[in-house]
């Protein structure tokens, strides 16, 4: 899906963002080569018997980005345009977003292109297994780990453990985001939003704004926006706005989240939550809010909608939701907008917390699990904020140059530059 206005592909939207980091950064080309391409690419294909007995054959990809720092780490999404060039950039944008938080991992995405509406649960299990099965010649524990992304999740984790444990005996370690019974880490489900609510809460301090005082709107509802708009309305936010695939929804005095979570139950979506004024998704991005939190897919704040944000402050919970044009609008604008690699890296940080626990085969405690979380996600925060303010440029910017460097050190440590 290239960006409407400037027609960058998603890989070369954040190809730029490295290399307007790496120009700051005054890296040599050897290095700059070396960091904006990716180690190995593979597709697979994934042939599916459906329940009918008919058989339809879709294409799987895993992208390793950069493993100077540790082994390649990332998720894998279920979604009609996962195809290589959109895996390609989520896996480097881990590649970044590892480093800023310093996790011992380097970047890695997978991707199923096909549209999840159109899978029963058992091709779902199907896919998952045979998907782990073709991709498994290049994963491993101290290799490349797994986790759940847009469309997949605990269940999808437990049914490829299950499958690579099939070939290669119980390796809990190679998925991350398990169910807690299979080894998953107390915590892990809520990490993500969790993260985000942490860099909420410290943006909006060093903003001198009350909780109270602060309206949050947030696209998607899923495991990072459900989580989000549960903790923002547990540390005093007012939710005014949340949405899903459907559509929206919106309350100007805050919404009740147990009411939203149980239309979710009940119905599939958050649409006509009791209590609620019907929005769009398109007008929740440009919404009287003092907080966007944009946590659903990629690039839903462009060049055509950038000049209508109303927000004072933008968190990127989704990957990549603001394309480079967008990017530069909103920065004249003197709109915050906190990046990708910061605000969502809450999910990573767990799954290193996982995959830690489950190679001593020892379990920590949820307190113990958030505890280590805030520190990662506290001083990655604060680095992006004393950087961006001694040399005068965007959170994004800062955070990118952080990264890049840790990257380039650790590349250079092992003799590759
Ligand atoms: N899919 C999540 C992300 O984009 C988590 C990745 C992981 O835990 O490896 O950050």
């Amino acid at each position: 899906m290239a960006s409407e206005s400037t027609k960058l592909t998603p890989f070369e939207a954040v190809t730029a963002c490295f290399h307007r980091a790496a120009d700051q950064l005054g890296l040599k080309d050897t290095t700059r080569e070396l960091l904006a391409g990716t180690y190995r690419e593979i597709r697979v294909q994934v042939p599916l018997r459906s329940r009918d007995g008919g058989m339809r054959t879709v294409y799987g990809y895993r992208v390793q980005h950069n493993g100077a720092r540790g082994p390649y780490k990332g998720g894998v999404r279920f979604h009609q345009h996962a195809d290589l060039d959109e895996v390609r950039a989520l896996a480097s944008l881990m590649t970044w977003k590892t480093a800023l938080v310093d996790v011992p991992f380097g970047g890695a995405k997978g991707g199923v292109q096909v549209d999840p509406n159109t899978l029963s649960e058992g091709e779902a299990e199907r896919m998952s297994r045979r998907y782990m099965s073709q991709v498994s010649y290049v994963i491993g524990e101290r290799r490349d780990i797994m986790a759940p992304d847009v469309n997949t999740d605990a269940q999808t984790m437990a049914w490829m453990m299950d499958e690579y444990g099939r070939k290669n005996g119980h390796t809990p370690a190679i998925v991350t985001g398990k169910p807690v019974e299979l080894g998953g880490s107390k915590g892990r489900d809520a990490a993500t939003g969790r993260g985000t609510i942490m860099v909420l809460i410290k943006a909006a301090a060093d903003h001198g704004w009350r909780p109270e005082d602060v309206s949050v709107a947030i696209q998607g509802y899923g495991n990072v926006g459900s989580w989000a708009a549960r903790l923002a309305a547990d540390e005093g936010f007012r939710v005014v706005a949340v949405s899903d695939a459907y559509g929206g929804i919106y309350s100007g005095g805050g919404l009740d989240i147990d009411a939203v979570d149980t239309q979710m139950r009940e119905t599939g979506s958050v649409v006509d939550t009791p209590g609620t004024d019907a929005i769009t998704n398109e007008e929740l991005v440009t919404l009287d809010a003092t907080v966007l939190i944009p946590a659903a897919l990629g690039e839903v704040i462009t060049a055509s909608n950038a000049d209508q944000v109303s927000a004072r402050m933008i968190l990127e919970a989704a990957n990549h939701p603001v394309t480079p044009d967008a990017d530069d609008i909103l920065a004249d604008r003197g709109i915050d907008v906190l990046p990708d690699i910061l605000v969502n890296a809450g999910g990573v940080t767990v799954s290193y917390f996982e995959w830690t626990q489950n190679l001593q085969e020892f379990k920590w405690s949820e307190k113990q699990v958030n505890d280590e979380l805030y520190r990662h996600m506290a001083a990655a925060y604060t680095a992006v904020q004393e950087r961006a303010a001694k040399e005068n440029m965007t959170q994004r910017q800062s955070a990118f140059q952080i990264a890049v460097e840790r990257v380039a050190t650790a590349a250079k440590l092992r003799g590759y530059l």
